[in-house]
């Protein structure tokens, strides 16, 4: 027991520091929809889009069914081609492990109007809760080193900075873990006309 308490990472500590009441990700998302009022939102493809479409189907969802990482792309050219609408992106943090580019990229482009969220369950959920290596990570402090203005879900008002004109990162930790939320039973081009359809009424 001793053996296992030294080789414990100090940031893995933190982490359950931060979630607390092991929350998982579809709780996560539940949080994050009860500061959701008509800005589109952006989530990672598999669980958290299943999960998503579970809680709360809107005109304003799009579903990611490929492309894993290119949600926080899809998301920034959103929020630049539509500058009156507020983006909100709900991302993995095996999404990010993913395309870690995009945190440059969109500290580059400096949407003022994008909110990117990322729940970090340490953990490829979609694909059986493998471990990624962000378990040990903090994604806040990554992003803001780049220089996106960074927080911890647990210490802000998102409706807030959703509301404020800068873009803002947000790490959400939580625990690894699916919920029994079905597959998505729309089309891809169901989902996409849609989402067009409502942005452009
Ligand atoms: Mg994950």
């Amino acid at each position: 027991m001793n053996y296992l308490k030294k080789r414990e990472n100090p940031f893995q500590y933190c982490l359950r520091l931060n979630t607390g009441d092991n929350m998982q990700r579809r709780d996560a998302i539940e949080k994050i929809m009860n500061s959701i009022d008509d800005e589109l939102v952006i989530c990672n493809i598999g669980f958290p889009s299943r999960e998503l479409y579970d809680i709360e189907d809107r005109k304003e969802n799009f579903y990611m069914i490929g492309s894993m990482g290119l949600a926080s792309s899809i998301g920034l050219g959103l929020a630049l081609s539509q500058p009156e609408k507020d983006v909100v992106v709900i991302d993995g943090d095996g999404a990010l492990l993913m395309n870690m580019g995009s945190l440059v990229t969109v500290k580059a482009c400096n949407p003022r109007n994008l909110t990117w969220i990322v729940i970090n369950n340490g953990a490829y959920g979609s694909t059986g809760n493998q471990e990624t290596y962000a378990k040990n990570l903090d994604l806040k402090e990554i992003a803001d080193s780049v220089g996106i203005k960074s927080h911890n879900f647990t210490t802000i008002s998102l409706k807030r900075l959703i509301e404020d004109d800068e873009c803002h990162f947000i790490e959400f930790n939580c625990e690894p873990g699916n919920s029994e939320a079905p597959i998505i039973d729309l089309t891809p081009e169901f989902i996409k006309e849609r989402f067009m359809n409502r942005i452009h009424e």
